[in-house]
């Protein structure tokens, strides 16, 4: 995990996924923990290289890689830990990530890798939108709905940086997973579109290296392009009705993806369904039992 000193006092803690660390008269908030304990160690003996106090803990989302590592920090500092409504649940309750993916059973074996299900954290209170003033810091928690359902940024005014979560992703990362996880797709797209009109001028995502305003529209175009195009793949893929395993084929066998693990599937299987019901609200398909079977067709 690498330090990277954005400006003054914004750092942003880089490794698979990043945290975000905003450093005020000698205490710090530190934005999403990494992925388990390995990823909380480092990240505290950052904090303690550059001499500060750790004074709490918000979270953007919740997804292993963001709060994994909350519980550890938790238990070693014993700071206090925040996080929107509705994420929180899972937070608090992590078997809800791969009970959700597996369609509410109990998750198959697969689902319980520490990419899916990681260790909990008790959470001291919620973090509402809006601007405020949280452990003696001024900042933005600025809604980004899509990736997760209830997915916050984190802005801080002061040093014009934005820790912008999952909200987009680097083009490199969207080429590697080719199908990233959306939970809707219409809220992602408006995400995106939000986000050239934030008072920002670094935007530090969750994966990737920071960008600047200049840099950072490009990248949201590309994001905009993918899930357009995967979106009109799984309509393409309806020239006859389909179920929905039969329409995850024919868009990853058309993207040349090969998917070789449950957990991926399982992931990819939820915004294949998040672009069905985009569809669906469009009015461009609709749903039918046919013989035990629910298809998708084109309206
Ligand atoms: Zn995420």
């Amino acid at each position: 995990m690498n330090l990277v000193q954005l400006t003054d006092s914004a750092y942003h803690l880089r490794a698979g996924s990043n945290a975000g660390l905003l450093v005020q008269d000698g205490r710090a908030l530190l934005v999403d923990t990494g992925l388990d304990r390995d990823a909380a160690r480092r990240i505290l003996k950052h904090v303690a290289a550059l001499n500060v106090a750790l004074a709490g803990v918000l979270i953007t989302h919740a997804h292993a890689d963001h709060f994994g590592g909350a519980g550890e920090i938790k238990r070693r500092t014993g700071v206090p830990v925040l996080a929107p409504a509705f994420e929180a649940a899972v937070i608090e309750n992590p078997a809800l990530e791969p009970v959700y993916l597996f369609a509410g059973a109990q998750p198959t074996r697969e689902l319980q890798g520490k990419f899916i299900l990681a260790q909990p954290c008790q959470l001291d209170g919620l973090l509402p939108p809006g601007h405020q003033e949280v452990f003696g810091f001024e900042i933005d928690v600025i809604p980004a709905p899509g990736h997760a359902h209830n997915q916050v940024m984190v802005g801080w005014p002061g040093q014009r940086v934005c820790f912008a979560a999952d909200a987009y992703f680097p083009p490199e990362v969207l080429d590697k997973y080719g199908i990233p996880f959306y939970v809707d797709i219409d809220q992602t797209l408006a995400t995106l579109g939000s986000l050239p009109a934030l008072p920002y001028s670094l935007f530090a995502q969750g994966h990737g290296d920071a960008y600047d305003r200049n840099s950072l529209e490009e990248v949201l175009d590309y994001n905009v392009r993918r899930i357009e195009m995967i979106r009109q793949l799984v309509y393409d893929a309806l020239p006859a009705p389909a179920d929905d395993s039969q329409v995850l084929k024919r868009v990853a066998d058309t993207m040349e993806l090969s998917i070789q693990q449950p957990a991926i599937y399982y992931l990819t299987r939820t915004t294949i369904h998040a672009c069905l019901n985009s569809l669906r609200q469009a009015g461009r398909v609709d749903i039918a039992l046919d013989a035990n079977r629910l298809l998708w067709r084109r309206a």
